[in-house]
Parts: C-alpha cells; structure tokens; sequence
C-alpha cells in the first residue's frame, strides 16, 4: 500500500474500546425503537436523481423511490417519455421534475443535478440506471464507434453524474450503480462493450466508496439478472424458456419493482454501513 492507512476521525465520542463495551453491555430489546427502525427504510425528506427513467428499471426505482418517500429528479433523452413518469411520481404524492438528459454529455449531467438542487435544494440519492445494451458483434468485427458508445453510456455517463453529484452531496448520501451480473460473467452471446463497461461500473464503485467514505457518502451497485425491459424485448418466448431453464435457478425473468426495492434498500439508511459493494438481484444467475 502506497497511502498510510488514515487515522481515525478524531471526535468527541467514544473510542472504539468503549463503544464496543457500550453495544456488548446494552440487554436485548431495551432501548428498540420500533418507529426509529421503520424510518430507517423510508427515504423521507431525501431526494433522488434517478437517470434513464423513460423506460424500464428506471421507472420502477423512480416509482420506489417516491413510495419511499423521496423527491425525484429524472433525467432521460425521451421528454415525451419522462413526462409519463413525472406524472406517475406525482400521483404517489411526491415531486417529480424531468430534465432532459444525455448522460454522455457531462453538461447535461451537470445540469440535471443542479436542476435537481435548484428545486428541492438538495441530492441526496443517485441512481445510475441509465444504460443500453448495445449490439451483438464478435469482437474481430465489432465497430469501434459501437465499442466506444457502448462504454461511454454506461460507463462514463456513471461517471460524470457520479462527479456532478459528489461535488453536492452532504454527509448520508448514497450512489446506486446499476452493472449487470454480465459484469462477472458471460451471456454466451458477444456483448464485450457492455460487459466491460458494467464490470467497470464495479470498479468504480469501489473506488468511488473509498473516496468518498469519510465524506458520508456510500457508494454500492446492483447486478440485474434477465427483467421484462426495452432492452430485452427481442428475447425471443424460446430464447426467455431456455434461459430461465439453464441459468436462473429461481425458476423466473425478474419483476422491475424488485429492482427498485433493492436500490431503495441500498439508499436508505438501513443500508448505512453497506459501501462499495455490488449486489446480484438475479434470481441465482450468479450461482450456475
Ligand atoms: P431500457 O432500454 O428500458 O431503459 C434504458 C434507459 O436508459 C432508458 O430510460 C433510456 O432513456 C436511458 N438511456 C439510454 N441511453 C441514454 C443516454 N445516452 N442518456 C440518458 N439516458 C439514456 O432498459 P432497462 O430498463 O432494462 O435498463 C436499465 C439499466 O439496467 C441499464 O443500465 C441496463 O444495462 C441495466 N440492466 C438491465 C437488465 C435487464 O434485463 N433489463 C439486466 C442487467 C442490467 P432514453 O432512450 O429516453 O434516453
């Protein structure tokens, strides 16, 4: 290791000594709190940007996030499309504004973040959603302009909302990145850009939780399995059958909404000492 290991946050409270002696000493079920423990999975007061929410996953985090009590800011390329959405978050309650929004264009990225600050003051969730799934291309054949798109979507656009948010948001914030199990393993169809690119989103993660850790700010990702979305509306009923059948041991395609409640658990504060991790909401893929 190059970097000394940092000291220890100098504060006020206890050592790590006593603070353990304080847990270890506290008899069990004394001072719960059942409303505290309730609110720690709410996310009421925060607000979310959420990308690439015209469609698909981003939808449903943008939904939960607003059943879960959020303020949320969406940002996609479609306007007609994020309109719908906006609508549907407000009809839960919640405020909702739609920038429209390239997350290759760090402007854009920018401006969605600022947007979201000038309106409800605030950022404290990030959900990096926004993604395509690019073309199947052997790789001898692959176009570089595909490669390049492919990442800079992904993986870039990830990377400079993740920089738009960090440069504003305050201690208890938290980034959600969503990769893909393809990050770790293979579709046994040629997709080297988006593999790479979502691996990459793991390794940013880490990096990014590092950085950020002592600032308050937690940083994990989500690995999708197979979910009903745009992006694998070619799946052919076969092709889905035959997958479920070889890859998915809990026998089913993923429901969108069990997405959202992964990315809302990961958001809130009853993820508070979860960072730089990466969780598969797969079904089991990751297990065969
Ligand atoms: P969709 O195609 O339905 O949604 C993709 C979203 O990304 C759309 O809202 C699209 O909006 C947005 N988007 C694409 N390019 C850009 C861009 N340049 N700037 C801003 N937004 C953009 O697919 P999913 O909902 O399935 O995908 C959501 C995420 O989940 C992606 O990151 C995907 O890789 C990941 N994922 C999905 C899996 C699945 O099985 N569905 C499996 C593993 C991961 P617009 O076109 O309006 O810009």
């Amino acid at each position: 290791m190059e970097n000394p290991t940092p000291d220890a946050p100098r504060g006020s409270g206890p050592g790590p000594e006593q603070a353990l002696e304080e847990t270890m000493s506290t008899a069990i079920g004394e001072d719960f709190d059942a409303d505290r423990w309730r609110a720690r999975f709410r996310l009421d007061g925060k607000v979310a940007v959420v990308t690439g929410a015209s469609s698909g996953l981003g939808v449903a985090i943008a939904l939960g996030m607003a059943a879960a009590g959020a303020d949320v800011a969406i940002g996609a390329r479609r306007v007609d499309r994020l309109q719908e959405t906006r609508k549907a978050v407000e009809r839960l309650g919640r405020r909702c504004i739609a920038v429209p929004t390239d997350v290759t264009v760090i402007e854009d990225c920018t401006r969605l973040v600022e947007s979201a600050v000038n309106e409800f003051g605030r950022v404290d969730i990030l959900v990096n959603n926004a993604g395509i799934g690019g073309e199947y291309h052997q790789a001898t054949e692959d176009p570089p302009e595909h490669f390049r798109h492919v990442v800079d979507v992904n993986l870039f656009g990830s990377y400079w909302m993740a920089q738009a948010a960090g440069r504003v948001m305050q201690p208890g914030s938290a980034v959600v990145n969503i990769s893909s199990v393809l990050a770790v393993t293979t579709a046994k169809v040629p997709a080297a850009g988006y593999s790479a690119a979502k691996a990459g989103i793991l390794g940013l993660t880490r990096d990014l939780a590092a950085q950020w850790g002592r600032k308050g700010i937690r940083v994990n990702a989500i690995m999708p399995g197979v979910f009903p979305t745009e992006a694998t509306a070619h799946y052919s009923p076969n092709y889905k059958r035959k997958l479920i059948d070889a890859r998915i041991p809990l026998g089913r395609i993923g429901d969108p909404e069990e997405i959202a409640s992964t990315a809302v658990f990961l958001a809130s504060d009853a993820a508070a000492y979860i960072t730089g991790v990466a969780v598969a909401v797969d079904g089991g893929v990751l297990l065969l």
